[in-house]
């Protein structure tokens, strides 16, 4: 049985002010039991949200590490950094690093090796954009992602896959059920066939537009096991309620 987890990306969004009163929301909400509860703020914020959280029972992650332990990377942040502030989670291959930071297969694979080391939950994004849809290569795409990520890793219990349609992510249209579904089970067919990875155990998210009134028909396909959720993230209500809907 996998626990359901449902995990909110900040991007980049918020101020103090506004992380203030986004976490006042979801503090106040009626708590998710039966449902693992993740965010993951701008590292800036990492540290206000990490002590509001506290014995809350809502996890914190951050959205990307570097794939390097130390030394002369400006600007980047080791996965090591965040394990010692107290973060559970790293967000690694996102979509949105991909196009605007050119992040590869084998550099996500090493971020993946970096956060593993330092003792980070990682949540391994993949997806598909729509022209390879539209052209039959998705799952050959998502297949490639997985392999490139997780080929030589020494360790991956506890990895959690995202797969996110890159059609989907912020533009308002969901994968149908359906299209989710077949997805998620094709990842859990390649995932038995990776080395080192318990496939039944391994929790496989949807992300892309997930709102209050979709969740509940994704979170009943068997092999979705909650949600990497954006947009309505920001809205403590709405995330609180797609939290309720993994319930279960
Ligand atoms: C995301 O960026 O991970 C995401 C799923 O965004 P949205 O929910 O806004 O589509």
């Amino acid at each position: 049985m996998r626990q359901s987890l449902v995990i909110g990306n900040w991007k980049m969004h918020g101020s103090r002010a506004s992380v203030a009163s986004l976490l006042e929301g979801l503090l106040g909400a009626e708590p998710a039991s039966g449902v693992e509860v993740a965010v993951c703020p701008t590292y800036l914020h990492l540290d206000q949200v990490l002590q509001g959280c506290a014995g809350s029972g809502i996890s914190v992650g951050a959205q990307d590490c570097s794939h390097a332990q130390s030394g002369a990377y400006t600007g980047e942040v080791a996965a090591e950094m965040l394990a010692d502030i107290g973060c559970t989670w790293v967000i690694l291959g996102h979509s949105e690093r991909r196009q605007y930071h050119a992040e590869t297969d084998a550099l996500v694979g090493a971020k993946l090796s970096a956060a593993i080391e330092a003792g980070l939950k990682p949540v391994l994004c993949v997806g598909e954009t729509r022209q390879q849809r539209e052209g039959g290569e998705a799952n050959a795409v998502v297949a490639a992602q997985l392999a490139g990520a997780l080929a030589d890793q020494a360790q991956l219990d506890g990895l959690v896959i995202a797969y996110e349609p890159v059609w989907a992510i912020g533009t308002g249209l969901t994968a149908t059920p359906e299209q989710a579904q077949e997805m998620h089970a094709f990842i859990r067919g390649e995932l038995a066939q990776a080395a080192g990875v318990d496939a039944q155990k391994t929790r496989i998210l949807y992300g892309g537009s997930v709102k209050p009134g979709n969740a509940a028909e994704l979170f009943d396909c068997a092999d979705i096991d909650g949600a990497l959720v954006g947009g309505a993230a920001l809205v403590a209500e709405d995330f609180m309620s797609i939290a309720g809907a993994a319930i279960g």
